[in-house]
């Protein structure tokens, strides 16, 4: 009987209609590897700009030169128009993200990727378990990869996984990561207890009655140390600690996590349904296109305004866990300024997009809640 990765990951590939799966220690790693596979040293790779610092690493790790293509604002997906327009005879990949659980129309990608003859890999580790046009996101394009990370909707802790058709693809890859040793156990278990303490000082009762007050003379500070962003910055080669093999007890949390994606799905998706039909009408806001299918798992609910600091200080004083969205838009950041380019939609997003709870186990009657904070500051 199979155990451990070997048993998460074929059970991926059964619910998930794949081929080949692999998991791998952080999805910026898996795309690291995948990219690697797939491009030749300095070809170009088309991605969107609103992602983790880590993500622009991976393909400068790869060999790749990042080419930024804007967004649209409403999905925040990016734009299939520029893309197309950018792909030339050096592009090596298309790299499409899935952001905030919603499907970011890879059918669409892999058509213009087949007639240009581009592979393409979708970054779906926002959107585990999401399906487009009755594929699960990730499995649409030639290679998709997951992250099991703290933050996301199906957590080890730490990890990830690459799922694709290609079965020789995955097993390439197979073959590098049987060098790696695995995740230190002392290494696991701190990676457990920050993630705890982040849980508790966010947690909705707990925020409201501890956390609020300590930090309310200094609001800034807990969405600081909350931006796992704060510190992000261009990197010259991989860093070691991106290089542990997932563990076999990972994995079990993560088969165990698998039995529940689809139906915390649904609850996340009863979320959303409120605070669509809460912000209906309303002027100042932006939201996500309505969607009840599994092409959007809702992640998160993405809400733009224009002035967000300020309601995120209101939401503050009410004693609501909102989040400022943390990703940057790295086409703007010095670092990477030889791959500036102009994107405005995701300067824009980046600086108004505000992420509303959609917890599965959250009650209905802090979503609620949450509606009217944000009611009451725009209509104010
Ligand atoms: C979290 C995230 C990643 C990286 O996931 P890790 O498992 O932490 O490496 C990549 N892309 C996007 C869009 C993410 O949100």
């Amino acid at each position: 009987m199979k155990r451990g990765t070997d048993k998460f990951e074929s059970e991926v590939c059964l619910r998930f209609n794949a081929a080949a799966a692999v998991c791998v220690p952080m999805a910026r790693t898996g795309l690291f590897l995948v990219l690697r596979e797939s491009i030749r040293p300095g070809q170009k790779v088309i991605l969107s700009p609103l992602t983790i610092v880590d993500v622009i690493n991976a393909v400068l790790f790869a060999g790749g030169i990042p080419v930024f293509a804007d967004i649209e604002r409403k999905s925040c997906a990016l734009d299939i128009e520029r893309v197309d327009s950018l792909i030339d005879d050096s592009t090596g990949a298309v790299l499409l993200t899935h952001l905030h659980g919603e499907a970011a129309g890879a059918h669409s990608f892999r058509e213009l990727c087949q007639r240009r003859g581009v592979p393409l890999i979708e970054d779906a580790a926002q959107a585990f378990g999401a399906i487009e046009c009755g594929k699960r996101v990730g499995t649409i394009g030639d290679a998709g990869v997951y992250s099991f990370g703290f933050y996301k909707n199906l957590t080890t802790w730490r990890g990830g996984m690459i799922v694709s058709n290609n079965v020789a693809l995955i097993e390439r890859i197979r073959g590098h990561l049987r060098e790696l040793s695995e995740l230190p156990r002392w290494r696991l278990l701190a990676q457990m207890l920050s993630g705890l303490t982040v849980d508790l000082a966010t947690c909705p009762p707990i925020f409201a009655r501890l956390t609020y007050p300590l930090v309310r003379q200094n609001y800034a500070m807990i969405n600081g140390q909350i931006d796992p962003e704060r510190s992000a910055t261009r990197l010259n080669k991989i860093p070691s600690s991106y290089l542990f093999r997932m563990r076999a007890s990972q994995a079990e949390i993560g088969i165990r996590g698998l039995q529940r994606v689809d139906q915390d799905a649904r609850c996340r998706i009863n979320h959303a349904a409120i605070y669509h039909q809460g912000f209906e009408g309303l002027d100042g806001v932006i939201t996500p296109e309505p969607g009840t299918d599994l092409s959007n798992v809702y992640t998160y609910f993405p809400i733009q305004v224009t002035n967000r600091t300020q309601l995120l200080a209101h939401s503050q004083r009410r004693g609501r866990d909102f989040a400022a969205q943390h990703l940057r838009n790295c086409a703007d950041l010095s670092f990477f300024k030889e791959f500036r380019r102009d994107c405005p939609n995701a300067r824009r997003v980046a600086r108004d997009l505000v992420l509303l709870p959609t917890y599965p186990r959250y009650p209905e009657s802090e979503v609620r809640k949450n509606v009217e904070v944000v009611r009451e500051f725009l209509t104010k």
